[in-house]
């Protein structure tokens, strides 16, 4: 007998803890390791923004209880970045709402949506919460294949009429983890038709919403016409000001689904810590340029990376946004030879691409969140060792 629950029971585990167990083995045996597995950007949290947090701190009135939705001053900062960046008003009021990251907001926003037994419609490969969650929620997923011939775009004419009758939600991710898929505003508007004839809800995660190259700007989905009437969109702190510790992210858009998502936090999490609240309004406020200045670091490491990929003869096209490059394997292998492979011999680190679903099979990923000298490293040694793994 099992103390626990089928639902836990059923769920593999992390696939982040996982490798770091594999690293820190290899560490302990003397392995230099180069760790462009996980996505954490290795840049510092500019200092404008732990001064502010440091600076709230003081307040012994902000150290209590956090109000359920997230404090003003953050929810208006949401809203006025919105309005800024993509010309879409929002009401601080209903229409947005504080969550402790990104990642809690959409697991707890599948519970939110679907009784047991409802389908979730996520996009294959992505990001393995929405899986997860949906098992949690003791929810059947079903898997949209992103393939490359449609720049990584579900096929919504391909879902099965019986599965978009049973479907409750469906997931997208643009710029894409782990594709480093980026979209036009014309997508978002396909996805909100399809979403309004069928009547099911769209929940648009923009973790990478301003890591963005050149001229290209990320869409919000609530820019489509009628998006407020199904859709909402999580944002994030974490990867746009390197904030992945503080756990402060929003949700945005359906006033009826925020509402609902708030009574399901309200009796589990309380919110986010005040001060961090603060801290983050403080950063969407602020003058934009350390966005600007990191994204030109990313753009850096990733050109230098297509070029070192291309040279031992993996194609890949420049991505207009994310910190990841996702890549074919080599001919010859699977996903989890060829990475396995690569730690083995040069001591690097890669995702599997089938750890973010069946569809990721045949591609690798490539986290851009170390600094260059580490990251040129791992390409002489990837180049030094695979030319030979290849021929
Ligand atoms: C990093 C990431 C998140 C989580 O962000 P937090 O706000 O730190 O929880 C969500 N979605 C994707 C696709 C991510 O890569």
């Amino acid at each position: 007998m099992s103390f626990i629950s089928k639902r836990i029971g059923q769920i593999p585990p992390y696939l982040f803890a996982e490798i770091n167990k594999k690293k820190a083995a290899m560490i302990e045996s003397g392995v230099d390791i180069i760790d462009l597995g996980i996505g954490d950007p290795d840049l510092p949290t500019p200092k404008h923004i732990v001064d502010k947090l440091v600076e709230e701190l003081q307040d012994p009135y902000q150290l209590k209880y956090p109000s359920f939705t997230g404090c003003a001053e953050f929810r208006n900062a949401v809203a006025d970045f919105y309005l800024r960046q993509y010309g879409v008003k929002l009401d601080p009021e209903t229409e947005v709402l504080a969550l402790i990251g990104s990642k809690e907001g959409i697991a707890h926003l599948i519970p939110t949506l679907i009784d047991p037994g409802d389908y979730v419609l996520i996009p294959d490969p992505s990001y393995p919460v929405y899986r997860m969650a949906t098992m949690l929620a003791n929810g059947q997923y079903f898997n949209m294949p992103l393939k490359i011939e449609n720049n990584f775009e579900p096929d919504f004419t391909a879902i099965p009429r019986e599965i978009v009758k049973q479907a409750r939600l469906m997931l997208l991710n643009y710029p894409g983890n782990p594709t480093a898929a980026t979209v036009d505003l014309s997508f978002f508007n396909q996805a909100i038709e399809f979403a309004q004839k069928h009547q099911i809800p769209i929940a648009h995660d923009s973790a990478y919403n301003m890591v963005t190259f050149d001229e290209y700007k990320a869409p919000s989905i609530l820019q489509a016409a009628g998006a407020k009437e199904v859709a909402v969109e999580f944002g994030s702190l974490s990867k746009t000001y390197n904030m992945t510790g503080f756990r402060i992210g929003y949700v945005v858009g359906n006033k009826e689904i925020i509402k609902a998502l708030s009574i399901l936090k309200s009796n589990t999490d309380t919110g986010q810590f005040t001060p961090i609240q603060k801290a983050a309004a403080f950063a969407l406020n602020s003058n934009q340029g350390c966005v600007a200045k990191h994204n030109q670091i990313y753009k850096q490491r990733m050109l230098s990376m297509v070029e070192g990929l291309k040279s031992i003869g993996v194609k890949v096209e420049p991505p207009k946004g994310s910190f990841f490059i996702w890549a074919p394997v080599p001919k010859g292998y699977t996903s989890s030879e060829f990475v396995t492979s690569v730690l083995q011999q040069t001591g690097v680190i890669l995702t599997p691409g089938n750890a973010f679903g069946p569809s990721g099979e045949g591609y690798f990923r490539v986290s851009l969140s170390v600094p260059s000298e580490r990251l040129h490293e791992a390409i002489e040694r990837i180049k030094q060792n695979l030319k030979i793994m290849i021929s």
